[in-house]
């Protein structure tokens, strides 16, 4: 059963169509990117699959259940979608010290206080950060801000991560430690990971399958390989073919 699943996907913000028709099917367990330049359209459809935005039309299916179907009316609200998400800023609570930043899910989800400390010291471990709960956001650097909310997001089991670029506010040489961070943390915690970015580099070296997007079209979905080396379109050669 694909883990994720989205069909026919539109959006339209006022007149104008920000998404035109993206399909595309994830495995369980694969790390998915969406590449393309600002503006194409990458957010709007995370945000579809997070329950943020709703498509104007189209169906969105996680693990067999459907989170949303245009035809059917049907809508699943965010709270109710099993997703972690990390956003590009890292949007940590700044007055609540990072153990209380990871309380607030669980606590939503009404886990009990011995889950609650369980689950918090798992996620804390698996980000490496144990040593670090009591200290607030200003007190942390980037990089360890970014390993907290990807530990918010990990903290309650979620069936799927979705991360919009989130190493996109560090320096570069601290987001190539965290790439080969993020690559060990998903082989070894083998989450099914939607990845957004416009950094082709990071693409391609993160990723199982990367899907390119262009002005809210999809230009190709393939993985590294084959999009570096059999380009679908001048536009992904051109795009792809300016890693540095
Ligand atoms: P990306 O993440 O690839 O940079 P986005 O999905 O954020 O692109 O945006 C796609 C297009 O939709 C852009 O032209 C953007 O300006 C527009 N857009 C995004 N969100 C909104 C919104 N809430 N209202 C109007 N236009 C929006
Ligand atoms: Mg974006």
């Amino acid at each position: 059963m694909p883990e994720v699943k989205v069909s026919g996907l539109h959006k339209k913000f006022g007149d104008v169509t920000v998404l035109n028709d993206i399909n595309f099917t994830i495995r369980e367990g694969e790390f998915f990117t969406l590449l393309g330049p600002s503006g194409c359209g990458k957010s709007t459809t995370l945000n579809c699959i997070a329950g943020l935005e709703t498509p104007s039309s189209g169906a969105i299916t996680v693990d067999g259940v459907p989170f949303v179907d245009t035809h059917k009316k049907l809508y699943v609200p965010t709270e109710e979608r099993n997703l972690g998400m990390v956003f590009q800023s890292y949007a940590l609570w700044p007055h609540m010290s990072v153990e209380a930043n990871l309380v607030m899910p669980l606590a939503i989800r009404k886990a009990s206080k011995e889950e609650k400390s369980v689950r918090i010291h798992e996620a804390l471990e698996t980000v490496g950060l144990s040593h670090l709960k009591d200290r607030y956001p200003h007190q942390l650097s980037g990089g360890q801000q970014q390993r907290v909310a990807l530990a918010r997001a990990l903290v309650y089991s979620p069936s799927v991560l979705l991360l919009d670029e989130p190493l996109s506010n560090l320096d570069a040489k601290l987001r190539e430690q965290s790439r080969a961070w993020l690559k060990r943390l998903q082989v070894e915690l083998g989450i099914t990971t939607v990845y957004v970015t416009h950094d082709q580099d990071e693409a391609l070296s993160l990723s199982d399958r990367i899907a390119v997007m262009f002005d809210g079209q999809m230009a190709q979905i393939g993985t590294p390989a084959e999009i570096y080396e059999k380009p679908a379109t001048a536009a992904v050669a051109a795009f792809v073919g300016s890693c540095n």
